[in-house]
């Protein structure tokens, strides 16, 4: 009998799924990359008090090549929109953003015509993160709520997520 009958139906594919999560959660490198003042914030959570080494994400990467994770500390001035975004897309797939604050998450108080309402205006958010500034517990919270995303999730989904996002950019074009 070969091994493929004696196991479980998609036990090998779930294994490598699990594997390739894991992987992904444990060494998540972000962007070298602050907006405004929740950027102090967020340079802390990086420092040795915090210390997010401890979950594989010590360096914050000056190359988009070598990032997998865009933490938007800050809000995002119109004029720095195309920037950001082009941060984005020269970061590798698969990546995944951060909005850490209500400025980057919506606009917070900055209702005008010179900041963007939101960063899911320009890049697609995976998860948001309150306040003003949050905390670097905060932000350790956010990236570990991410992790367990990232962890589920399956292989390809950030691909589907890609081909939606040229789809919708041949659209609007
Ligand atoms: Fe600054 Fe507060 Fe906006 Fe963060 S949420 S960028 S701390 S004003």
């Amino acid at each position: 009998m070969g091994l493929e009958e004696k196991l479980p139906s998609g036990f090998l594919l779930t294994s490598v799924e699990q594997l390739a999560g894991y992987m992904r959660k444990a060494s998540l490198w972000p962007a070298t990359f602050g907006l405004a003042c929740c950027a102090i914030e967020m340079m802390t959570t990086g420092g040795p008090r915090y210390d997010t080494a401890r979950f594989g994400m010590e360096v914050f990467r000056a190359s988009p090549r070598q990032a997998d994770l865009m933490i938007v500390a800050g809000r995002v001035s119109q004029k720095m929109a195309p920037v950001l975004r082009q941060i984005y897309d020269q970061m590798a797939n698969p990546k995944w953003v951060l909005a850490m604050g209500v400025c980057a998450s919506s606009g917070g108080m900055f209702n005008n015509y010179a900041v963007v309402q939101g960063v899911d205006h320009v890049v697609p958010v995976d998860i948001y993160l309150p306040g003003c500034p949050p905390r670097p517990e905060m932000l350790l919270d956010a990236i570990l709520k991410l992790h367990v995303e990232i962890q589920a999730a399956p292989l390809g989904v950030n691909r589907e997520r890609a081909a939606r996002l040229a789809e919708e950019a041949a659209l609007a074009a």
